[in-house]
């Protein structure tokens, strides 16, 4: 415990990216860590694997870490594989959070204790703890910040507004968009927030109307150019995307680039999360107006906690036990909190606690 906590505090790093299997790290057999995360195509899991990875190698455990490529049948044979070399917890950043229950089943016949890692695995009981941000909390700041950013709280409207969910598949998408929805439906009701596509969930529930499934820019972009070469001809312009997360706004920003959009001259405000270098870089041009900062060291930091905590028997801390319910049972989780990044604080906030260079940002 004493060697993981002066690795956890020695560890700042925030690593790109690295090979697909990590190998084995200075443990022994015994002390095996799986860690499956979803793809290596989207940063922010490129991060969350490397310093995960790290910390629990530092610690002295042996880990085999692989990204599936987006692909569900690839993550279930990369976790069909690591249960036979039977690890003593499986760290799993679901594709599918409802396609895993046979092969958590077997992880269970083996006693491998299993940690849901930013989304929640669903519709088993075979998943211990999970471990994540506040994904409503995300959800909730977008739409308050959107909300603020228009000076809808102060009666000014009404105004266009496109919005957009995340990965139908992802459970987390859902918590994003009824954070937002939450906040936004009632300037929706109102006529302050007006959807000139008609892309509008009639509720929470209705929220896959809106995804782009495999959180794909490409996707986002062709969704945005479709609905603004439909809807908005004459002149009609967009005020406020709400775009749960960063890959979907890169999409979203290219498209409102290639049709005429400017910065200084209509551009409009554009929701983000997870501060991917991309996005980071478009806040400081003007390009895009926030991201919710989720700091995947943070993350990483209480999962490599929670794994020792399993293997010493010892108590695993969580702080939520009510909120995620997977179908089968309430799991218990710890949440961590979510930030708002925007332009004025880029260099507090991600450069400053050491997650980007200046350099990096080109400040
Ligand atoms: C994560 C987000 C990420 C998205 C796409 C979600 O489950 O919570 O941080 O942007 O997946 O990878």
């Amino acid at each position: 415990a004493v060697a993981l906590a002066a690795t956890l505090a020695a560890t700042t790093a925030c690593s790109a990216s690295r090979a697909e299997d990590s190998g084995a790290g200075s443990g022994s057999s015994a002390d095996l860590i799986g860690i499956a995360m979803p793809t290596k195509s989207l940063e922010r899991w490129n991060n969350d694997g490397a310093h995960l990875d790290d910390l629990l190698k530092k610690a002295g455990y042996t880990t085999t870490l692989q990204f599936a490529d987006n692909k569900v049948d690839q993550q279930i044979t990369q976790l069909q594989n690591m249960i036979n070399q039977n690890p003593k917890v499986l760290v799993v950043a679901s594709i599918d959070g409802t396609a895993l229950s046979p092969v958590l089943a077997k992880a269970a016949q083996q006693k491998i204790k299993v940690i849901a890692y930013d989304r929640l695995i669903n519709s088993t009981p075979d998943v211990d703890y999970y471990a994540t941000f506040d994904n409503y909390q995300v959800g909730k700041m977008q739409g308050e910040f959107v909300v603020k950013q228009l000076g809808l709280d102060s009666g000014k409207g009404p105004f266009n507004l496109e919005p957009f969910a995340g990965s139908s598949d992802d459970n987390n998408a859902k918590f994003f968009f009824s954070g937002a929805w939450d906040v936004l439906k009632p300037y929706v009701d109102s006529g302050k927030l007006v959807i000139p596509s008609g892309k509008k969930p009639a509720s929470d529930e209705d929220w896959k109307n809106v995804s782009i499934d495999g959180w794909s820019s490409q996707k986002a972009q062709s969704e945005m150019d479709n609905r603004i070469n439909s809807f908005y001809t004459g002149g009609k312009k967009i005020d406020v995307v709400l775009s749960p997360n960063d890959s979907l706004a890169l999409g979203i920003e290219q498209s409102l680039e290639s049709k005429g959009y400017r910065v200084g001259a209509g551009w409009p405000v554009v929701t983000g999360q997870d501060a991917d270098l991309a996005n980071t870089k478009n806040i400081l041009a003007g390009k895009q107006s926030m991201t919710v900062w989720k700091d995947t060291r943070a993350l990483g930091d209480q999962v490599a906690k929670m794994v020792d905590q399993i293997v010493k028997s010892a108590t695993v801390e969580t702080n939520d036990t009510k909120s995620y319910d997977n179908g089968v049972k309430v799991v218990p989780s710890y949440l961590l909190a979510p930030v708002v990044v925007t332009k004025d604080d880029v260099k507090a906030k991600l450069v400053d606690s050491g997650f980007y260079t200046a350099d990096k940002l080109g400040l």
